[in-house]
């Protein structure tokens, strides 16, 4: 038996019937829904402003039905609507993003996964006390700037992927950034991205095991990054800014990567790290998860970003991928959710994946 993350109370409104399977029409939602509906679940789309027409397009991802708001921050007002509908909620990025952290944690319905993981995801400093203890290597940061050896790139706190990050080739390349908030300076590191997509499961008794359960890899991809993308990264800046433009690593699309065989052991070594102290900080980290990293060419993994929901990357691998077609044919992460939902229904133990 794993650790209870919700009490009984929270669960209350789930208790004799199936599941409806909520989130927000966005993001991965068609994945989310159509694994839900594979499965068997009724499913839920909650909109801001009028269902989106491009569900129409999409029979087999569109939801059962919606409930559609004028704006976000109806959106926080809804628990009561949602637990009578029998809803848990599937969080991705945007449904977090939304509807701010705060908020998002205070939705009075169940949630997949566990919620308190939010505060230490987005928290660059408490990210980064998580992964370091699990010893897991991040790249470096850099508190002075008479320490920089190298290239070096300069984040807000808070944006993510976003616009605003600077990059410098050294020191001096540094003296050109004008700080408009708080910010992290962190070692540039070269190498390939990779943007694994994992799913911890505390219910399951095989496979690859960690903690209480198991941990699945279920696909992998790289982000399409406007303006800026790879081996021109830091070569094309100057080039770039000649003509007034900064560099962003705004995402704009994904594409499949499979990483080199040899080097899977690592990847499920880090994982498996993150997950065992995620337990350990706050009752573990349950369901999809992303480790954002790069592979150096030492083959060091240097993780910059953990996202503890799925990501948008996994929409490439709605009938499976290279990775889950080993584990069974056709499983998205969407589906996996799913799967873990019912296997929780069914063996009464929805308080250990459910917050
Ligand atoms: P993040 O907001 O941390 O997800 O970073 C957004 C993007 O910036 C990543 O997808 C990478 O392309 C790039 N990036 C972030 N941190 C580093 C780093 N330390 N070295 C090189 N590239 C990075």
């Amino acid at each position: 038996m794993g650790i209870p993350l919700a009490s009984p109370s929270r669960l209350a409104s789930l208790r004799g019937r199936t599941p409806t399977v909520a989130t927000l029409c966005s993001h991965s939602s068609l994945q989310i829904f159509h694994g839900a509906r594979v499965e068997g679940f009724p499913t839920l789309g909650l909109s801001v402003g009028p269902p989106p027409r491009f569900y129409d397009a999409f029979p087999l991802a569109r939801p059962d039905r919606f409930l559609s708001v004028p704006t976000v921050k109806e959106l926080a007002a809804l628990s009561a609507r949602l637990r009578e509908e029998g809803a848990v909620i599937v969080p991705h990025g945007s449904f977090v993003e939304y509807l701010g952290a705060e908020a998002f944690a205070e939705l009075d319905v169940p949630v997949f996964g566990n919620r308190a993981v939010l505060g230490w995801e987005s928290d660059r400093r408490k990210e980064r006390d998580w992964l370091e203890s699990a010893g897991v290597t991040m790249p470096k940061l850099i508190d002075d700037p008479q320490e920089i050896r190298g290239p070096v790139i300069v984040k807000y706190y808070g944006a993510k992927g976003g616009k605003g990050f600077f990059l410098a080739k050294n020191r001096e390349g540094l003296e050109e950034f004008r700080p408009t908030g708080p910010y992290v300076i962190q070692e540039y590191v070269l190498g390939t991205r990779y943007y694994m997509h994992f799913f911890y499961s505390p219910l399951s008794d095989r496979g690859y095991r960690v903690g209480h359960g198991s941990i699945e890899l279920l696909g992998m991809d790289r982000r399409d990054e406007a303006n800026i993308d790879e081996l021109y990264k830091l070569g094309a800046q100057e080039e770039l800014l000649k003509v007034g433009i900064r560099p962003t690593f705004v995402v704009t699309g994904n594409v499949p990567v499979v990483l080199r065989e040899s080097l899977l052991p690592r990847a499920f070594d880090v994982a498996a790290r993150i997950v065992e102290r995620s337990v350990e900080l706050f009752g573990g980290m349950v369901g999809p998860f992303c480790l954002e990293g790069i592979m150096t060419e030492d083959l060091e993994f240097k993780v910059f970003e953990i996202s503890t929901r799925i990501v948008a990357g996994t929409n490439l691998f709605i009938s499976g991928s290279p990775y889950s077609d080993f584990i069974e044919p056709q499983l998205s992460t969407g589906r996996r959710i799913a799967q873990e939902i019912r296997r929780g229904a069914t063996e009464g133990r929805l308080a250990e994946i459910l917050s």
